[in-house]
């Protein structure tokens, strides 16, 4: 099969021209595509924005357009995106996207009028990625920096360095080297594919929490959401009064995901006693996001939920591995 590969653009700092005020996403898909001087290359336009304005329902859209392309023979996906969230909008595409395709999310830290500018070197290292049929094992994945991040596991670490992006739990699964991927880390043992999609119709809050916090932000957000996310301190651990909150939300129909607000984040299953700890919030009836950050456990709650997922099936209690 001759190689199809589709460059579609969002936006973000990859597409910035200088404006009065500042940088500014402003160029095509079709310029970012033809910089990569390659043959058979398609783009697509599907928003010229920052990233901190790409939520759910455009993740949505972009799940839409990236499955236009698959129909269309594409045989790689390139999606640039602001690196702000791309870790987000990487993530919701590996729950809504089941792509037997390289998608690769790519952007830079730097704009293109800056002295050492980033985005051309990501582009190619991303259209490198995308022409390697293995990675589709991958489900979506983040290159940046010469390195391949597994949607589920990448985040953005630094504000500004060109080495902002880390995998915190395991590391990058592969790198680029003369201009090819080397996978250093086989593929996931399960997708993060949600086994049901729909649209994102239900409104998930995530609630920080701090030492001694009063549960008041809990109750509030109970109040006006489908459910709730607690960045917990620690292994996922809330004080008692967020707990006690957290617990009267889930006798009130709410779902809620406990998480951890470290930077290298795991929850646990059983080695805290005591109000707030793991096993007073498990047998309460909140679920674990194990791995996740809070923004990935939030989309998966809200998009899982919004296909009539129950939170035990998202979260499962059991479940190994990171997907
Ligand atoms: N503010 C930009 C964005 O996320 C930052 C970037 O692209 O690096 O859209």
């Amino acid at each position: 099969m001759s190689e199809q590969l589709t460059v579609l653009g969002t936006g973000g700092t990859i597409s910035t021209l200088p404006g009065a005020d500042g940088a500014i996403p402003r160029m095509t898909a079709d310029e970012l595509a033809s910089s990569l001087g390659v043959d058979r290359i398609r783009s697509k336009d599907v928003f010229t924005r920052s990233s901190r304005e790409i939520g759910p329902a455009e993740a949505w859209i972009l799940a839409s357009a990236i499955e236009d392309e698959i129909r269309g023979g594409a045989t790689g996906v390139i999606v640039t995106h602001g690196t702000d969230t791309i870790e987000e909008t990487a993530y919701a595409l590996a729950l809504l996207v089941d792509a037997r395709i390289p998608i690769v999310l790519t952007g830079a830290m730097r704009s293109p009028h800056m002295p050492g500018a980033d985005g051309s070197a990501n582009l190619r290292a991303a259209a490198c990625t995308a022409s390697c049929a293995e990675v589709a094992d991958y489900g979506p994945v983040v290159v940046l920096h010469d390195e391949i991040h597994l949607a589920s596991l990448v985040t953005k670490t630094h504000g500004v360095s060109v080495a902002a992006f880390t995998s915190p739990a395991a590391g990058p699964v592969g790198r680029i080297v003369e201009n090819e991927p080397l996978l250093l880390l086989g593929p996931p043992r399960r997708k993060a594919l949600l086994s049901r999609r729909a649209g994102p119709a239900k409104r998930v809050e995530i609630v920080n929490v701090c030492g001694g916090d009063d549960g008041l932000a809990v109750e509030s957000a109970a109040q006006r959401s489908d459910g709730i996310v607690l960045a917990g301190t620690g292994a996922g651990h809330v004080s008692a009064a967020a707990a006690a909150a957290a617990q009267r939300a889930v006798a009130d129909g709410i779902p809620v995901v406990f998480t951890s607000r470290c930077a290298d984040g795991l929850t646990l299953a059983g080695t805290y006693g005591g109000p707030g700890s793991e096993t007073e919030l498990l047998r309460a009836g909140l679920v674990r996001s194990r791995f996740l950050n809070p923004a990935k456990a939030r989309l998966r709650l809200l998009f899982g939920l919004s296909a009539g997922l129950e939170p035990d099936e998202l979260f499962p209690s059991t479940e190994k591995g990171a997907s």
